[in-house]
């Protein structure tokens, strides 16, 4: 999947964010990770060629915004035009990740209704808590396509109540990096069948650098982490489903 970062920058704001890597890469070259700004990409959806053509193609999935949080406070005077290039590209996927669904609603264009057909939200949940207080605010808000996204997962979580037709899959993963706190599969197996019950599909999407199974502690070369989870044979899709 191909990635699009109109700004760049962030704040800590849960657990989940404790070993950010977007922290990590910024302070090993010495840059400040707190300090929000506007990229040379901003606008590079609607970038054109010579002939006037998108350099950008259709018919792709855009990763956006993963190096900051699209409901970023700092990004509210950018957001409007952001949301106009997603609108005017309505033959890419935009895929948003957000750990400020509270924020969902600010800047949202006019003409959004029930949501655009070509933007899909992706909620993280780490644990019980963040569930709690963020998948109400998600599934109550005018979003067409949701994701909910249990990484780096940090504990059994019950989703159960949140499950049903307005939630297009649920992803789950540990942590990557020296620091990261293990995964264990348990929980990962727990989340599946709570979604398999719910007829949501489920993706493991991958072990993270230290994975708890059947009482012993693996530790996965990040190169392998997704593999890992493939392997394990555990995804979940519903037939006629997206
Ligand atoms: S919200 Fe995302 S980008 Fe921002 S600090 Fe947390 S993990 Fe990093």
């Amino acid at each position: 999947m191909n990635a699009w970062n109109p700004w760049h920058g962030c704040h800590k704001t849960s657990p989940g964010c404790a070993n950010c890597y977007m922290h990590r890469r910024d302070q090993s070259v010495g840059r400040d990770p707190e300090v929000v700004y506007k990229t040379q990409a901003f606008d590079l959806p609607v970038k054109k060629d010579r002939s006037g053509e998108y350099k950008l193609a259709g018919g792709r999935e855009l990763f956006t915004c993963g190096t900051s949080d699209f409901f970023l406070p700092e990004a509210d005077g950018w957001r409007r035009e952001a949301w106009e290039f997603i609108r005017l590209r309505a033959d890419i996927k935009f895929l948003i990740i957000t750990k400020r669904i509270h924020r969902f609603m600010v800047s949202l264009p006019d003409d959004w209704g029930e949501g655009y057909d070509n933007v899909c939200i992706g909620c993280t949940v780490e644990n019980q808590q963040y569930a709690d207080e963020r998948l109400p605010l998600f599934l109550s808000a005018p979003i067409a396509h949701r994701v909910i996204i249990c990484e780096p997962l940090l504990e059994g979580i019950e989703l159960s109540r949140y499950l049903g037709p307005g939630v297009d899959e649920v992803v789950a993963g540990g942590e990557s990096g020296m620091d990261a706190r293990p995964c264990d599969y348990r929980w990962v197996l727990d989340l599946r069948e709570q979604c398999v019950a719910s007829g949501v599909p489920f993706w493991f999407k991958q072990t993270g650098r230290y994975f708890l199974k059947d009482g012993r502690r693996y530790t996965i070369l990040k190169k392998l982490q997704h593999s890992q989870a493939r392997k394990a044979g555990i995804n979940y899709s519903v037939q006629g489903g997206p």
